[in-house]
């Protein structure tokens, strides 16, 4: 799969246009089930549904050029579609786990996956322990007999950590450890973790792949043998395969994936100087950036990333930091990115304002999401913000 082209996968892979009038964009398969002729079809069908159109929430033809898709652009056999990207995290611990077993996470992972291991998997006596991920040496230290799984987040979405994937890979294989990479911030345009030996990789297709704020959906990709013992789990059972028109939006989003992050990318860079020589931001946290802790491990391991950044806003009360918020006009407050539009979350929404501590750098962290408007009219709007917090404090 290595050896195919972004251009060609994008454009043209698995895309037969003799099956459907020659167009151009491929059709929304929008059925529940198929039909048989045969008796015999239809056993064969019930005894191995993953090579058979039976039912939508196992295979679906327009589903299938997505899969295919996305599976060669993660250099990757085989790979499943949900309907969330919370969804494909579920599946993938799920997958890998029996009562009495332990995970390794890094510390801070996605919402989601953190309920899921903190409030979900204890009921089923499975265990974790969250660890900076940024020294092999801690994996290390914390790994027991019953760990089953590492879950890697790299970069992480709001401090931009990164884990060294080839390392991680490489000690979860002498240990027979499953590794499981949430891999969102880069997309597999950026970052491949596959080749770097990891089992598993998922991504919220939301984002990116989506881009343009309209659906809801995640990847999880890996070894065909993985991928297909989790469709006739966890997939099938839980039922949370993406519905053909989303996956339609994701074939159409891709599309434009190239140039939009080519574009965030040069928009990205932009940002982060604008904010670097504002002299009312203490700190500038982007993981291309030079002054980045772990920017030798980002050029090594990732070939782009851009859009997501956080920066700490030099302020004495939290009602600065709310001011500069609200004061925005361009740039919406919102959870998610990946789409079109601008987006801004501070980390004081979610702290009760008496628990705000001006000198953590963490509760002055803003996250911004350069979308694909011009640079300086995102910019214009950062300044709207600082013009509105000058006379405070
Ligand atoms: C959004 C997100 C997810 C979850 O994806 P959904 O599509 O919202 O379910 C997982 N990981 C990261 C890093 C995300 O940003």
């Amino acid at each position: 799969m290595n050896d195919l082209n972004i251009s060609f996968i994008i454009n043209e892979y698995a895309e037969d246009r003799d099956d459907y009038f020659r167009a151009v964009a491929p059709p929304i398969m929008q059925t529940s089930n198929f039909a048989f002729k045969k008796v015999d079809d239809l056993r064969k069908s019930f005894e191995d549904e993953y090579s058979t159109w039976l039912y939508s929430r196992g295979l679906n033809p327009t589903v299938e050029i997505l899969r295919k898709k996305l599976a060669a652009l993660d250099a990757a056999e085989d790979c499943l579609v949900f309907n969330s990207g919370a969804a494909a995290i579920f599946a993938a611990a799920l997958a890998n786990v029996k009562s009495g077993d332990h995970i390794v996470s890094v510390r801070n992972p996605y919402t989601w996956a953190k309920k899921m291991f903190d409030e979900i998997l204890p009921r089923f006596n499975v265990s974790v322990t969250y660890i900076d991920g940024t020294k092999i040496e801690n994996f290390i230290a914390v790994t027991k007999d019953n760990t089953s799984i590492y879950y890697l987040e790299t970069p992480n979405s709001w401090s931009y950590e990164l884990q060294d994937l080839e390392a991680v890979a490489t000690l979860a294989k002498k240990h027979n450890i499953i590794t499981i990479c949430d891999n969102s911030y880069c997309t597999p345009l950026y970052q491949r973790p596959i080749e770097y030996g990891i089992d598993l990789v998922l991504q919220s297709a939301t984002k990116y792949i989506a881009g343009h704020s309209d659906t809801v959906a995640g990847v999880l990709s890996g070894g065909s043998n993985m991928i297909q013992k989790i469709f006739n789990s966890e997939y099938l059972n839980i039922g949370s395969g993406i519905q053909p028109f989303n996956a339609w939006l994701l074939i159409r989003g891709l599309r434009t994936l190239p140039a939009r992050l080519e574009r965030i990318t040069a928009t990205t860079a932009k940002i982060v100087e604008y904010l670097q020589m504002h002299d009312r931001v203490e700190k500038v946290i982007f993981p291309l950036d030079k002054n980045f802790v772990q920017y030798e491990l980002a050029k090594k391991q990732m070939q782009g990333g851009c859009g997501l950044l956080t920066f700490i806003i030099k302020a004495k009360n939290i009602a600065t930091i709310e001011m500069f918020c609200n004061s925005l006009q361009h740039i919406l407050m919102a959870v998610s990115w990946g789409g079109h539009e601008s987006l801004i979350i501070p980390r004081c929404a979610s702290i009760k304002p008496e628990k705000f501590i001006a000198a953590s750098e963490e509760h002055r962290m803003l996250r911004l999401y350069c979308g694909l408007e011009d640079a300086d009219y995102i910019i214009s709007d950062l300044e709207r913000g600082f013009e509105a917090i000058k006379e405070m404090e």
